[in-house]
């Protein structure tokens, strides 16, 4: 069974970087039937907060990904990591390390003196002598001190370290007691059975220390695929500066879950020349066999045209719901089917399809100066009084051709082009001449409503 997680540092937001990792690893046992795990690594009291991990389980309730089991945090697994530390400690494979501070720092500035590499030691490494007074020790796990450590990676292929360059004896408690980053993620991921680790390449220098630990406790190595970081259009990392990169951030800013998914695992992972992906395509497709080797570059066109793909795919009903998030409640409106089509092919977010629905919904209250006065002819006021009292007197209107045949019928006894009705009406619903199809607009805000808007605008021109 393939088991996967997540393990991001409750540090901040969800970045999505992260999430694309996540993704992948979440793809990859679902595909498989497997089991995919969320656990938040908070052991860094200093750096770590409730907010930031709360944070991250929302992202994923917005993002409908689902995990498997509880979410598992570091912070409550004191217990078994001192088990494990224990058990190194009695099979002779950790020891106490008495060096205090100040004799650690005496060392590093040795080394950098001496263009060393600053590492430990290894003086407590054998000692079996009476420890120094007042110095709690820490405890370091026993490193290979030559050879190889080879990462055997499925996304770059063999990556060899030399035990000497990367390698100390590592701390894996410290003093008060607390175990180290690499010590509790190699035991996690061990005990939790996770058998594939996808995770951001900026982290393939932990690896050999957590393959150290997996080998000191007998573990199974898990498989490990490494995944080349985001990119902006510079070729450089992606950070704040680039745009958002903070998960929730899309969300208010507009994008569907759907959209922000699909523009995910195209970063770095590709399926023939395949662009648009459901969630399940992507489940029966994804592969980590196919993560790209190189960096994937950030294209926000390509998410915007994504979301809008999206949008105009997505059922009326459902948009609605998602619009009340802008404070635009359409749930219950009668026309919101004919609003939502019209404007539903001009969206790029749907904060854009809340403006969009909101110009058409409240009554103008400016009209744009230059486009009125292009509009209004000697004989517009006439021509929208009598399209005025025609509708008062027609009662069934509903749909736009209801509408348009009031148009057509003023048209034909006035003798006039469309336009002579069109641009000025548009003013009076719109205030302005872009926008979409008038009879459209009318059938959405309803008689009463265009009457008012032609009474309106009417008032301001005279
Ligand atoms: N906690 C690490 C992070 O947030 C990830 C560790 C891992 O995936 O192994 O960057």
């Amino acid at each position: 069974m393939i088991v996967t997680r997540f393990a991001p540092s409750p540090t901040g937001y969800l970045h999505i970087g992260g999430l694309r990792t996540a993704l992948f690893s979440y793809l990859w046992a679902k595909k498989n039937g497997g089991k995919f795990f969320l656990r938040i690594e908070d052991t860094d009291k200093a750096r770590n907060s409730v907010e930031a991990a709360e944070a991250i389980v929302k992202a994923f309730e917005w993002l409908g990904l689902s995990y498997d089991g509880e979410v598992i945090y570091q912070s409550s697994r004191d217990e078994i990591y001192a088990k494990y530390i224990k058990q190194l400690l009695d099979e002779g494979k950790a020891y106490y390390c008495y060096m205090s501070k100040e004799e650690l720092a005496e060392l590093r500035e040795t080394q950098i003196a001496a263009k060393e590499r600053t590492m430990y030691n290894g003086k407590y490494r054998d000692f079996n002598g009476t420890p120094p007074e007042g110095v709690t020790p820490a405890i370091r796990i026993k490193a290979p001190q030559s050879g190889i450590i080879t990462v055997k990676d499925k996304v770059k292929g063999d990556v060899v370290f030399n035990a000497l360059d990367i390698l100390d004896d590592f701390v894996i408690a410290r003093a008060d007691g607390s175990p180290t980053y690499n010590f509790v993620v190699a035991v996690d991921d061990a005990l939790m059975g996770v058998n594939e680790v996808i995770r951001g390449d900026d982290h393939l220098s932990n690896t050999p220390k957590q393959i150290v630990v997996y080998e000191a406790l007998g573990f199974k190595i898990p498989n490990f695929y490494h995944v080349p970081m985001i990119h902006n259009h510079d070729g450089k990392k992606l950070s704040k500066r680039d745009g958002a990169t903070d998960v929730m951030e899309y969300k208010e800013m507009g994008y569907t879950p759907e959209a922000l998914l699909n523009f995910l695992v195209r970063l770095g992972w590709s399926y023939g020349d395949q662009e648009i992906f459901s969630m399940e395509e992507m489940k029966e497709l994804f592969n980590p066999k196919d993560i790209n080797k190189s960096a994937s570059i950030y294209n926000t066109q390509k998410l915007d045209w994504l979301n809008s793909h999206y949008i105009k795919n997505m059922p009326n009903t459902e948009l609605a719901e998602l619009l009340t998030q802008y404070d635009l409640v359409l749930t219950s409106h009668d026309k919101k089917e004919i609003l939502l089509d019209v404007i539903k092919e001009r969206a790029k977010t749907l904060k854009e399809l809340a403006e969009l629905a909101k110009e058409i919904l409240e009554t103008p209250t400016v009209y744009d100066e230059k486009a009125f006065k292009k509009a209004f002819k000697e004989d517009s006021i006439e021509v929208l009084n009598t399209f005025g009292a025609k509708l008062t007197k027609a009662d069934e209107l509903h749909l736009p051709s209801d509408y348009h045949q009031i148009m057509e019928e003023v048209v034909n006894e006035m003798n006039i082009g469309f336009g002579k009705i069109g641009q000025p009406l548009r003013i009076a619903l719109l205030g302005k001449l872009s926008g979409p199809g008038l009879d459209s607009v009318m059938a959405i805000i309803g008689k009463n409503e265009t009457m008012l808007r032609i009474a309106q605008v009417i008032a301001v021109h005279s």
